[in-house]
């Protein structure tokens, strides 16, 4: 059975028999653990800083949150037989739901524990959820759902580091439909924000699951190809080439709209930034327009 851990705190607090529960050791005080999660503003750190707690309290317990928020899962430790499940609700809000997993049956003392120190999960973990959100829009573009520039940005910064470690490739496309003007200009705003989304999920398809797909501005999307050399990037190209060739969009008068790309690409070298890296690779693509559209082309990159 589900049970729901609320903000009304007098009640989760007292749930041990109308007594507070003994803590363990002084700073499992839901009162500290609350002081200590506050300082956290990502949901991860907030949970982890939790099941550590937990655990110590309760040894052998997993914790295996779902948030409310889209994408949002944390999963740590045992999943059963034995589970407690708890529905997280702040101020009449659903924030997700939360599920103790342990080998051992949970005691009634073991319960109290735990739901005196959800009390102290709450307000933090909500908290953290609604800075994770706001990052996470603000670094998303809401007409197609891809990352927008500024993701576009942070990421290049840590995956050219990583490389730099790693020594793997990254490679970069940068893809400019082509004449799309002409394309609002003849249907409408409307039919050209479609036309963008239908690129976009087109894209998605495309892109595996390792690489990145970003908005850059209003109908420039770039690939961020990770462990990607010059040549897969120019495979990759042309597969985008094609898939971008055959979206097939309506025009609303029985008519289909054409729609292409010129992309142009690169890879990174060893003292690129994530500004010289796109430089070149949007270089390449102006090279493309100027050879004629819908057409690929690469920079060298050393
Ligand atoms: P080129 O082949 O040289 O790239 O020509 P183009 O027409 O694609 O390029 P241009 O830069 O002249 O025009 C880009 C157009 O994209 C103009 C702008 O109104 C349109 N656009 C930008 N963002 C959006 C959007 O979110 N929705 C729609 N419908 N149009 C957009
Ligand atoms: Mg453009
Ligand atoms: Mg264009």
């Amino acid at each position: 059975m589900t049970k729901t851990i609320s903000t009304d705190l007098a009640r989760v607090s007292f749930a041990n028999d109308g007594k507070p529960p003994t803590p363990i050791r002084p700073h499992l005080f839901a009162a500290t653990l609350n002081q200590q999660l506050q300082t956290k503003l990502d949901p991860t750190q907030v949970l982890e800083m939790f099941r550590d707690a937990v655990t110590e309290a309760v040894p052998g317990v997993g914790v295996h949150f779902d948030g409310s928020v889209e994408g949002f899962v944390f999963s740590v430790g045992a999943n059963g037989p034995h589970v407690a499940n708890y529905n997280l609700d702040v101020d009449g809000q659903r924030m997700g739901s939360i599920e103790f997993g342990c080998e051992k049956r949970l005691s009634a003392k073991d319960l109290a524990t735990i739901e005196d120190l959800l009390s102290a999960l709450a307000y933090p973990l909500r908290n953290a959820l609604t800075h994770f959100e706001a990052l996470r829009a603000a670094q998303t573009d809401p007409l197609t759902g891809l990352f927008n520039k500024l993701a576009m940005t942070r990421l290049l910064e840590r995956e050219l580091a990583l490389t730099r470690r790693s020594g793997q490739a990254l490679a970069m496309l940068v893809i400019d439909l082509d004449h799309f003007k002409d394309i609002n200009d003849a249907f409408g705003h409307i039919v050209g924000d479609r036309v963008l989304q239908t690129v976009a999920d087109r894209l998605r398809e495309v892109t595996r699951a390792s690489d990145y797909l970003f908005r850059y501005g209003g109908e420039e999307f770039v690939i961020l190809l990770c462990d990607g050399d010059q040549a897969a990037a120019m495979k990759a190209a042309k597969r985008v080439q094609q898939t971008i060739r055959e979206c097939r969009l309506g025009d609303g008068e029985g008519g289909l709209i054409r729609v292409t790309a010129s992309i142009g690409l690169t890879q990174q070298c060893d003292t690129d930034s994530p500004l010289s890296l796109f430089k070149r690779a949007d270089l390449a693509m102006y090279r493309a327009k100027r050879a004629g559209r819908d057409q690929v082309r690469a920079s060298p990159y050393t």
